[in-house]
């Protein structure tokens, strides 16, 4: 409750502040102990190819499986990893995990391509690049094996910067890849500049595409964009077959969501694989 009527005018934070600080505390206490004693764990969801329905790709999400409170979504915790400076070891972590994943389906015989999230703050520390090399000698991975997705906010801070690392990512054979695009405030000035593999059309312009007449405008305009400057399009967060449906008619090259599958830990992941057959286009369709 704010005094307002005194001499001396002093705030008391509301509930909500209350409870976002003794959340923060929490965090503070419990997540590096969590990732210490290996709490995290990374879940796979694949990307399905327009066309063929093959899978070849995966993206690497991160949950915490808190002995307290069970398994925990990443939008609760990274922005405190962020903030705390937790999200190096963190980030370093998720990536060597993807890694020996990856090298374990290539024991298995299965070639997927493992997508790994990135910080704004792991672009700008460029370690990451030291990292990618460890992590693919260690492993013995080909370099087309783990990319990146990285959003448009990780460009704000040090443009030139984060195309440097871009670029050295990019030279170990990984893919980079914009997340939720359009979103962000980037210009097509600042998107043509960028060296990019791939952009990630954002799941609020795929929602209910198929119903709203504008959504397909933009999904077409930015479709257009993106083969301009020569990015392929992945579209993220499908959910029904309209909408799937209507992106495979507009020429996006990839699709991820729970239409297909939602993220899964390695052995569901197989099992999923196992039982998936793709689902070949007819010709004329498209
Ligand atoms: P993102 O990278 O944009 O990932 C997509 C999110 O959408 C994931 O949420 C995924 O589970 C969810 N999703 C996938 N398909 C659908 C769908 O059809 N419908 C809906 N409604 N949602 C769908 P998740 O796993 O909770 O991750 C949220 C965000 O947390 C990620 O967004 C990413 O920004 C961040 N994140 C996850 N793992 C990591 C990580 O290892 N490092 C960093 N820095 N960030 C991570
Ligand atoms: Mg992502
Ligand atoms: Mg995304
Ligand atoms: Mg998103």
């Amino acid at each position: 409750v704010a005094k307002e009527n005194g001499k001396r005018t002093f705030t008391v934070f509301s509930p909500e502040m209350n409870r976002r600080v003794a959340e923060y505390m929490w965090l503070d206490t419990n997540l590096r102990k969590g990732l210490e004693q290996n709490q995290l764990v990374v879940y796979y969801q694949p990307k399905v190819a327009t066309g063929t329905g093959e899978v070849r790709s995966v993206e690497s999400l991160v949950r915490w499986d808190s002995p307290e409170r069970g398994l925990i979504p990443p939008m609760q915790f990274i922005s405190y990893a962020e903030e705390s400076g937790l999200i190096a070891p963190l980030g370093r972590w998720v990536l060597q995990t993807a890694a020996r994943q990856a090298a374990k389906w290539q024991q298995q015989g299965l070639n997927l391509r493992v997508a790994v999230n990135l910080s704004p703050r792991q672009l700008v520390d460029d370690s990451v690049v030291d990292d990618l090399a460890q992590v693919l000698k260690e492993n013995q991975l080909s370099p087309c094996t783990l990319d990146f997705e990285l959003t448009e906010s990780s460009l704000i801070e040090d443009e030139n910067r984060a195309h440097e690392v871009i670029g050295r990512l990019r030279s170990l054979g990984a893919q980079v890849h914009l997340d939720d695009f359009g979103t962000g405030y980037s210009s097509l000035a600042q998107l043509a500049r960028i060296p990019l593999d791939a952009i990630k059309l954002d799941k609020s312009f795929v929602r209910g595409v198929n119903l709203a007449p504008v959504s397909q405008s933009l999904i077409r305009a930015i479709v257009a964009t993106a083969e301009a400057l020569q990015f392929r399009v992945i579209a993220e967060g499908v959910e029904t077959e309209s909408e799937n449906q209507f992106l495979d008619c507009v020429g996006v090259d990839e699709k991820q969501g729970f239409l297909f599958a939602q993220p899964m830990l390695p052995e569901e992941l197989e099992q999923w694989l196992k039982a998936y057959s793709p689902h070949p286009q007819q010709k004329d369709a498209g």
